[in-house]
């Protein structure tokens, strides 16, 4: 398969190095030259089947070509080590909960196929990949689990000092072994400032290979389509449920844009909620067809707090820049903080069941989505994340305390190790530099 960027203008390039690279040299995000489908016999034989079963057979067709299937097999068996669990709400609403990961958030998926698969490329290449990462809070922690003692490769996270919880901080700097966390005296914009200066340092990138992990990396992308696959097909043989909506918490497109993915591939898939809170740039793209990024406003559902999503392009690209035929298949709705809030307690209360905000955002989109177009079909929220990582936020809706998980317990009595440096470029590179002595 051959990837291309958005922009059209750089030259096509393997997964891996698009993998490797990350943004394209245009600018642009990189994307599959073309789809690939599923046959119908090719989806009944997938139907019974688990996660990593169906999860390999839609890798095999993104990065078959280049990596053997045995070794490839062996990268989707480690990535996804713990389930992914569709939780039947009531009749024809499940949740699917996408947080029983290292940290507790759906970017492990993505976070972990991309650390492996840099890993193999890197191997191949006979080279030490240093990935720099500006972080402010939840993609960092990710990829620092998500690379944690992968060969060939080392991460290196800046965070801003005092701007991250105390939950996040210890995710970001308890990996250890080839993961190096940068406490930075400064804020969000200082550390991609620092990380952006260092990818424009010729004498730097002489003596490191630098690449980055954020989520306009493709190989990111891809992995976040085995849930919604893994989902449909689970649905219809389980459940005898057929073409769900997705209903799916957004910030910067990337979920919603590999949910797409998996429609075209031919997943049984009915519709899309892209599921968003005060920063609605998309929504009302889809509503009036002119897309007018804002500033970033503040809301209670933090990770979804994005003005100018990155992967909008990438989405816009899968339909030819046509809202209306994106409209067809995507709803966007908007969810304000009280209404976040008493979702949280709507879903409690009824069901007994712990949401988490960005999952209330989805949730409460899902029955305004209902209510608007009197829809029955099954619907599926994606949790994002474990209520646990926004205590705060559940224990005022609740007003009860709520119980931290084994393995965030064990992240936050762990010893907290960073290197503290200034907002001078000098700095980050003569830490960068005295990595290989
Ligand atoms: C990152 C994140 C989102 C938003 O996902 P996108 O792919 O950026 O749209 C939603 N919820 C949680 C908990 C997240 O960490």
């Amino acid at each position: 398969m051959i990837y291309f960027s958005t922009n059209k203008t750089s030259t096509p390039v393997s997964i891996k190095k698009a993998t490797l690279e990350g943004l394209a040299p245009d600018g642009g995000l990189y994307v599959p030259s073309m789809v690939p489908e599923f046959s119908l016999p090719e989806l009944e034989l997938l139907e019974g089947g688990n996660f990593t079963s169906i999860a390999f057979a839609i890798a095999k067709k993104f990065v078959g070509g280049e990596i053997p299937l045995d070794h490839l097999g062996d990268i989707i068996d480690s990535c996804f080590p713990f389930e992914t669990p569709l939780v039947e709400l009531e009749k024809v609403t499940f949740i699917e909960e996408l947080f029983s990961g290292p940290t507790l958030a759906f970017k492990d998926y993505g976070a972990r196929f991309l650390a492996r698969l840099t890993g193999y490329f890197a191997s191949e290449e006979r080279k030490l990949i240093t990935v720099l990462v500006a972080t402010s809070g939840d993609t960092g922690s990710a990829v620092a689990y998500g690379f944690q003692g992968i060969p060939n490769t080392r991460v290196v996270l800046l965070y801003p000092s005092g701007k991250v919880s105390r939950l996040q901080e210890q995710q970001l700097t308890t990996a250890g072994g080839n993961v190096h966390a940068l406490e930075v005296l400064g804020d969000f914009d200082d550390c991609q400032r620092l990380v952006k200066q260092a990818f424009i340092d010729p004498e730097l990138r002489e003596q490191l290979t630098l690449t980055s992990a954020n989520s306009i990396n493709i190989s990111r992308l891809i992995p976040q389509s085995f849930y919604y696959a893994w989902a449909s097909l689970h649905l219809k043989a389980e459940h005898g449920m057929q073409n769900p909506v997705f209903s799916v918490p957004s910030g910067n497109y990337g979920n919603l844009t590999a949910g797409v993915l998996a429609m075209m591939m031919g997943f049984p898939i009915g519709h899309f909620i892209a599921a968003s809170n005060a920063n609605d740039s998309v929504t009302r793209y889809l509503d009036e067809g002119r897309y007018e990024p804002r500033p970033t406003i503040p809301t209670l559902s933090t990770a979804m707090d994005v003005g100018n999503p990155s992967n909008f392009a990438r989405l816009r690209h899968f339909y030819n820049s046509d809202y209306r035929a994106m409209g067809a298949d995507i709803t966007g709705i908007s969810v304000s903080d009280e209404a976040t809030t008493a979702a949280i307690r709507n879903i409690y209360g009824r069901y007994g069941y712990i949401a988490d905000p960005h999952t209330a955002v989805g949730f409460h989109a899902l029955e305004e989505y209902r209510k608007q177009s009197g829809s029955r079909s099954p619907g599926i929220v994606l949790s994002t994340a474990h209520p646990a990582k926004f205590l705060e936020v559940i224990e005022e809706a609740l007003e009860r305390e709520i119980e931290i998980p084994e393995r965030l317990r064990v992240v936050l009595e762990k010893e907290k190790k960073a290197d503290l440096i200034g907002t001078d470029y000098r700095e980050l590179a003569d830490f960068l530099k005295q990595l290989d002595r």
